[in-house]
């Protein structure tokens, strides 16, 4: 959904004008100065349009009860919105922090609709008309608290939204899910696809111009039909030889840039080795849903496979998340948990979260366990928004630099509420100083 943000001095009437947007459903004005909101986005809607609101009153004030310069806010909420209405109190005119505002607004380019507030009547009209002066178009004369206004300036604003934010990307797919099946050599991969396919005709695909081997094979699970990507290279075996690491990581990339989601098999009766993790460690870099399968099940013991728990503690203690099957290419031992396995991490890789859903969420969060003041200043979290999927994309809007720690911190938070099992989880931060 496209995020309009609510800007302006403090006592201007944002969070009323947010309030009568959404129709009181949910924002609570807070008429005590200093006291933070914990909400900042609603998911709100106008004539049949959805689009979500940002409003940044709550981020006028710091949690050590400092103002932050207006002009510092409208920077950060301009830089998320792709629409903004830029709040000016009508009856006391435009005033320096305004003219600020103004300039950045104008450097930014984002589409603006001007709401000259308070006009609570015929006598004040004279008042917006004043703000032509502010040289962003009509001032729109609201009475938010009234409600006066309020419809012509939302069409207004409708008339200048895009249809989408310019930060959610929209995908689509279409045909079987694409899935690579990696891990070290003989850990089993061509046995695990032979095992797949059991008697099925196998089904292949040329891809025009990459090489003329069959690369892809069609395979049908759950009922199904999957693409298991870039299996030349799996069915030709490659012998031991120098450099083989290489070539090995090579074509794990290549798959991994042509799937959604990625099996990787670890050979279960094997201690875990550095190329397990290196192997795990490409598919979360390359953002592709995972899958854990441990092959060669029926060779393990229950002292082996004591120690593999160990092992999975230390070497993947980062990635809990990952969902796991412990499985025999050789006697087809749990073959059924694979298709179950694929399609929660495939489900979680593309989840979006609503921006209204995730603010609730985070600002409760970072209420209960705010980020550690450093150098006498408080970073705070001013608004979040999933940026894309496949894998999910967070993007937090900070009002100072936050430590690794606290993305970790937020991350987990976000795994605990939301799930996301199977996928790697994308967080980054933007900072305005
Ligand atoms: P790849 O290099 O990953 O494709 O591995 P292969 O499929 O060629 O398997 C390597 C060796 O492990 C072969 O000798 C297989 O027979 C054996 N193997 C594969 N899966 C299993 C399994 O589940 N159990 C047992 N006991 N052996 C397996």
């Amino acid at each position: 959904l496209p995020v309009v943000a609510v800007i302006g001095r403090p006592n201007v009437g944002k969070s009323t004008l947010v309030n009568r947007i959404i129709g009181r459903r949910e924002a609570v004005v807070e008429d005590v100065p200093g006291v933070t909101r914990d909400r900042v986005a609603y998911d709100a809607e106008w004539v049949g349009r959805r689009f979500t609101l940002v409003d940044t009153g709550g981020w006028a004030i710091d949690a050590r009860g400092i103002h932050l310069r207006v002009a510092e806010q409208a920077e950060i909420a301009v830089d998320l919105a792709d629409a903004v209405l830029f709040v000016v109190d009508a009856t006391v005119g435009a005033t320096d922090d305004d003219e600020n505002c103004v300039r950045l607004l104008r450097r930014a380019g984002k589409p603006v609709v001007l709401i000259a507030n308070k006009v609570d009547d015929q006598r004040t009209e004279a008042d917006a008309a004043a703000l032509w002066n502010l040289g962003l178009g009509q001032p729109w004369p609201v009475s938010a608290l009234h409600g006066r206004g309020s419809g012509d300036a939302l069409d207004a604003l409708l008339a200048v939204l895009p249809e989408f934010s310019a930060m959610g990307g929209a995908y689509e797919r279409e045909g079987p899910r694409r899935v690579a099946l990696v891990g070290r050599p003989n850990v089993g991969k061509s046995s695990l696809l032979n095992k797949l396919v059991g008697h099925q005709r196998v089904v292949v695909d040329d891809v025009a111009g990459t090489t003329r081997d069959p690369v892809d094979e069609l395979v049908t699970l759950g009922g199904r039909d999957w693409r298991f990507v870039d299996t030349a290279g799996i069915r030709r075996r490659v012998h031991q030889t120098r450099g083989s690491d290489f070539y090995a990581s090579l074509r794990t990339q290549t798959a991994l840039e042509k799937a959604e989601v990625a099996v990787v098999l670890v050979d279960a009766s094997e201690k875990i080795s550095e190329q397990d993790v290196r192997v795990i460690q490409q598919v979360i870099d390359a953002g592709r849903a995972l899958v854990i399968a441990y092959n060669k099940w029926d060779l393990t013991d229950e002292e082996r496979r004591h120690f593999l728990e160990r092992e999975i503690e230390r070497d993947l203690v980062q990635i809990p998340w990952a969902p796991r099957a412990n499985v025999s290419a050789r006697t087809g031992r749990h073959m059924d948990r694979l298709v179950p396995a694929l399609d929660v991490a495939l489900e979680s890789w593309g989840t979006r979260i609503s921006t209204g859903r995730l603010n609730a969420f985070l600002g409760e969060v970072v209420a209960g366990h705010p980020h550690p003041v450093r150098g006498g200043k408080q970073p705070r979290i001013l608004f979040a928004t999933q940026a894309g999927t496949q894998p999910p994309r967070f993007v937090l809007f900070a009002s100072g630099f936050i430590e690794a720690g606290y993305r970790r911190f937020i991350e987990r938070r976000l795994r605990e509420e939301f799930g996301f099992v199977g996928t790697p989880i994308e967080i980054s931060v933007r900072v305005r100083e």
